[in-house]
């Protein structure tokens, strides 16, 4: 008796802890870019090309690891006490609006049934005289339809905040959010900021302008209960990296 007193005070103690522990987590928040088949680009800067095997095995690594990937919304909705999390939650986001993430990326998300988020450059979705194209509005809500993929803003002309004034920064928040809306029939409720750089206004405008989240540089992971909701730092993740590099450096 005394002994299954002491098991079902362990298991009662063991419940506190893991539902405080997960109540004090973190929420890792990955950055990607451009995926590519061709080694050349990531020698030439892993910091913008990852090949796509490499995030097959980042992808795969995590899952097995006990991540799961999830949505801002799912986030968000958390935050407010509306929506359940799974335990360990990632999010896995993608910048700039490459058509090498609607190619590449994107049916590796469908194939293991993962969430990720893309924040495009408004005025450059469709851009096709460029070095590294990118995906058109079809293609974004093609993505959008799968329930997968969550396309938001980068801005509108992918903007330094800390060289911009005042006018500017309205301009290129309002502007991105009303062309993602249009096109995609959608609220669009979160901005990741161009190199990771907000201003002194940027916190107030975003406000106004009707965000919900907005992520920032840093290199650590969010305090998934406590996070300020407009500056949810975000990991940059390099195409050298290994699956195992990224376990240990969310960890
Ligand atoms: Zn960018």
């Amino acid at each position: 008796m005394k002994k299954f007193v002491i098991s079902l005070l362990t298991a009662f103690i063991t419940l506190i802890l893991s539902v405080s522990g997960y109540a004090q987590g973190t929420l890792p928040v990955l950055m990607y870019h451009n995926v590519t088949t061709d080694y050349n680009l990531v020698l030439k800067d892993p910091t913008v090309h990852i090949m796509l095997s490499t995030l097959e095995e980042h992808l795969v690594h995590l899952i097995s690891a006990g991540y799961n990937t999830i949505s801002f919304d799912d986030y968000y909705n958390w935050r407010k006490g509306e929506k359940e999390l799974p335990p360990n939650p990632i999010i896995i986001t993608f910048d700039d609006g490459y058509v090498s993430n609607y190619d590449l990326a994107f049916p590796l998300f469908q194939k293991y049934n993962q969430k990720a988020t893309i924040f495009v450059v408004a005025s450059r979705v469709g851009a096709d005289n460029v070095e590294f194209p990118h995906f058109t509005w079809e293609e974004a809500r093609e993505m959008e339809k799968s329930g997968l993929i969550d396309i938001e803003s980068h801005t509108f002309t992918h903007a330094d905040f800390e060289k911009i004034n005042y006018a500017r920064t309205v301009l290129e928040m309002r502007l991105s959010k009303f062309a993602i809306e249009t096109n995609l029939g959608k609220e669009c409720k979160y901005l990741a900021y161009p190199y990771g750089k907000m201003n002194e206004a940027s916190t107030a405008v975003a406000k106004s302008a009707g965000y919900k989240m907005l992520v920032v540089g840093r290199d650590k992971s969010a305090d998934l209960a406590n996070e300020n909701l407009y500056e949810i730092p975000r990991y940059s993740i390099e195409g050298t990296q290994s699956g195992e590099d990224i376990i240990n450096l969310i960890k």
